[in-house]
């Protein structure tokens, strides 16, 4: 299996790089071939600007959207974002590593996400009618591969619970997992979530990879989470609510997940 990893830390002595380095050996060694984007390394840039087309008209205001699509369209993408998208082809698992910063991704990863899932590649894709809102949430280009999340949270499990203080951690996960990664067509398997990273030493690290190591060891044939489809029945169309009749006393993000 083709496996890119994305990764996002500065440091490459920190406990995100010494995982990175577990996680790449482990997967090597079960035969898969991996191919690493170190954003740090490759000094990404972050902004999403005009500056992402080789080629544009200054006289024409710009349009974060529509230059977008001009230059993925037309071959005007810069060569950082092309080679980017080249990877999410050829790759058949999505892995995307980082710490949780201000209960998300750091900027950098954001800056990935925002530059490489270009209008026409990410979204924009697919027919609208009646029937159908484009093909997005477990439809479109990357649909069929499979990707996972691995995270590190200084806080501890318990403030991530159900009734803890940060809000659940599938809650705070909700808007990658479900925004970034079904959306534009990915299996997305549960995330692998490492607390209360302060207190982490030799003998947790080597427990930690253990399980880390088994989940990788089970990629292909883990369950995804079970993201309700857009196009499957579930929502009604134009208006992309869930059909009355289905799980009619839910709300709020748990309700995207099929819970039968
Ligand atoms: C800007 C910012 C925002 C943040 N926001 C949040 C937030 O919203 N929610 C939240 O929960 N946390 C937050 N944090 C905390 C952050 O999530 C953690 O600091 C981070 O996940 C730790 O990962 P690291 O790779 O930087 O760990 P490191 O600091 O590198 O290491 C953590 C521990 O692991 C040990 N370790 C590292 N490598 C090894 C090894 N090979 N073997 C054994 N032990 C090892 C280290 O000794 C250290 O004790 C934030 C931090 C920052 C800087």
């Amino acid at each position: 299996m083709n496996v890119l990893l994305v990764y996002a830390h500065p440091e490459p002595r920190s406990l995100n790089g010494s995982l990175r380095n577990f996680a790449v050996r482990r997967l090597e060694d079960a035969g898969h071939i991996v191919e690493v984007s170190d954003l740090y390394a490759m000094k990404w840039k972050a902004p999403l600007d005009a500056d992402d087309s080789t080629k544009r008209s200054v006289d024409t205001p710009f349009n974060p959207s529509l230059d977008s699509k001009h230059a993925f369209e037309n071959g005007l993408q810069t060569r950082d974002i092309a080679l980017e998208q080249d990877k999410l082809r050829w790759a058949d698992t999505l892995i995307l590593q980082f710490p949780l910063w201000w209960f998300s991704m750091p900027a950098i990863l954001k800056g990935w996400v925002e530059r490489v899932y270009a209008y026409g590649f990410a979204y924009g894709v697919g027919e609208h009618s009646d029937a159908r809102w484009g093909d997005r949430y477990g439809e479109g280009t990357l649909a069929g591969k499979r990707a996972m999340l691995i995270v590190t949270a200084g806080g501890w499990a318990s403030h991530y619970g159900p009734r803890g203080i940060n809000g659940p951690m599938d809650d705070i996960l909700f808007p990658i997992q479900h925004g970034i990664l079904y959306y534009p067509g990915f299996d997305v398997l549960p995330p692998f979530v490492i607390y209360r990273t302060s207190r982490i030493d030799e003998a947790s690290f080597s427990t930690i990879c253990e399980s880390l190591g088994e989940r990788l060891d089970k990629l292909s044939q883990t369950a995804p989470i079970p993201f309700r489809p857009q196009n499957a029945g579930a929502y009604d169309i134009p208006e992309l609510t869930l059909r009355a009749d289905v799980s009619p006393d839910r709300t709020g993000f748990a309700v995207h997940v099929a819970s039968d």
